[in-house]
């Protein structure tokens, strides 16, 4: 296809035609589509193809926004103007199980690639929800299965392949083109290049894959809460150990606790686990599951039921190592004003990645709470639209910073990278990206 004097293997659509209104909401996976629209939509078909849409974009004077796999909450890549740049049809991934090395384009789901690496006794930190496409979680960090082990996802990237803003393809690495290596992991929505390939560093798959799941009343949320602060620091590497504040299915709230473990033996799974039953609302459990052995699909169609396909989405986020003390009169408001089912909170023990290289990811603590508005009908949105936001604000005494995966960046600016590395970003911004190609975050502090 032709447009503007430049020739696609896939598909183009100008604002106004046919197939363009389609293209700019299939662009998002929350069901939320921004009212923001840009001129040019074009739907790469070949690494080709993307280099030929950021030579059309400099010459037209457009500015570009990015999608892979579409689940950025905000549709950060949907703006006014310019060109929307959708490299979701380049979802092709290599793995050589034998060199621990694995390359992947960015509309590669994570879940998929996770699911190949397994048949060949391999691993990476993909993503905890299948469709999350590696294009935007690696970017930005990337929290996964066994991440805890691994670190973000980032630190096992060894090299992008990426379309600078000039047109031109180059490969950036810890040793060619650094300072564009060092921004692609971690700065997340706010990069400055088209990445069309990842080149991976991959794992020895767990040995054992399991899970435990206990229920408690609403009652008992100040003694699971004050015990998951607790023990936190204890939680062995190959454990998330997760806390949720949901709706049982009668539409009550409750805390729930779950541990999946991705083990190197049985003896570390069945350590790991143990840890599930010290809690001490144990015997006033409403479900206790001490351990199930699982496979990794029943994880991701787990975490599935949290986030349903086709409905409104508001999230946001807070790390923070406040004391429980200073936590838990938020967690008791986000209790209390939790909207339907799936919405729910979640805390997570994470504490600091191991041995982290100097990189753009540079903000992580103790503990991880994000709140997630869930609704299917549009007119609840003025309802339930600002509960993730407010919540988290109502916290933000406590926390110090964000997570770019679960970003709320134009409602909420807050801090997402070290002052250090902001300033770094901007001034490698400014060598590669000098006239704004590509858009920025779409809030910063
Ligand atoms: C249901 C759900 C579950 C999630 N679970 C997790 C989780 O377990 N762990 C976690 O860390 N995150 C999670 N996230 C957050 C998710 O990882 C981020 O939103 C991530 O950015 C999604 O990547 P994507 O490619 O699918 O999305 P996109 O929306 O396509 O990408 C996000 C942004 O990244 C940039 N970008 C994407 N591709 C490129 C590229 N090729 N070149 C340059 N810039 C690019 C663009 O600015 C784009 O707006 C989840 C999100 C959802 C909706």
């Amino acid at each position: 296809m032709a447009t503007m004097g430049f020739e696609f293997d896939g598909a183009t659509f100008a604002r106004g035609g046919d197939g363009y209104e389609p293209a700019r909401s299939a662009a998002v996976w929350n069901a939320r589509t921004p009212e923001r629209f840009p001129e040019l939509i074009v739907q790469a078909a070949s690494e080709r193809d993307v280099v030929a849409a950021v030579r059309l974009a400099k010459a037209e004077g457009m500015t570009i926004g990015v999608r892979a796999g579409g689940h950025s909450w905000a549709g950060n890549h949907v703006r006014d103007g310019g060109m929307l740049l959708d490299v979701s049809r380049l979802r092709e991934a290599t793995i050589d199980a034998a060199g621990m090395t694995a390359t992947a384009q960015p509309g590669c789901p994570g879940n998929e690639m996770l699911a190949a690496l397994l048949a060949h006794g391999r691993f990476f930190p993909a993503g905890h929800c299948p469709g999350v496409c590696l294009g935007g979680y690696l970017l930005q960090g990337g929290f996964g299965w066994n991440g805890r082990i691994h670190g973000p996802a980032c630190m096992s990237v060894e090299a992008i392949d990426a379309v600078t803003a000039d047109g031109e393809l180059v490969r950036a690495s810890a040793t060619e083109n650094e300072d564009l290596f060092w921004a692609a992991r971690g700065s997340g929505p706010g990069f400055f290049a088209a990445v069309i390939r990842f080149h991976l560093r991959i794992y020895e798959a767990p040995k054992v894959i399991a899970n435990g799941v206990f229920t408690y009343p609403l009652q008992e949320l100040e003694t699971v809460f004050r015990w998951a602060a607790e023990v936190g620091p204890e939680v062995p590497r190959d454990m998330e150990l997760m806390v949720f504040i949901h709706r049982d299915e009668s539409g009550e709230a409750e805390v729930a606790v779950t541990g999946p473990v991705l083990s190197a033996s049985e003896s570390d799974a069945t350590t790991a686990l143990a840890l599930l039953e010290t809690c001490p609302s144990r015997p006033r459990a409403k479900l206790a599951v001490p351990r199930v052995d699982v496979g990794l699909a029943d994880l991701y169609a787990g975490v599935h039921s949290s986030y349903p396909d086709d409905h409104r989405y508001c999230v946001d986020n807070i790390w923070t190592h406040a004391p429980v003390d200073e936590l838990l009169p938020g967690i008791e408001r986000i209790a209390e004003t939790l909207p339907t089912a799936p919405s729910h909170m979640l805390w997570m023990n994470w504490g600091e990645s191991p041995d982290r290289p100097d990189m753009a990811y540079s903000v992580e603590d103790e503990t991880y709470i994000a709140c997630y508005g869930v609704w299917a009908d549009p007119a609840d949105d003025q309802r339930f639209g600002g509960w993730a936001t407010d919540s988290m604000r109502a916290m933000e005494g406590a926390a110090s910073g964000i997570q770019l995966a679960d970003e709320n960046l134009i409602n909420r600016p807050a801090r997402f990278v070290t002052d250090a590395n902001i300033t770094r970003l901007d001034e490698v911004r400014a060598k590669w990206d000098p006239g704004g190609r590509f858009h920025p975050w779409l809030g910063r502090p």
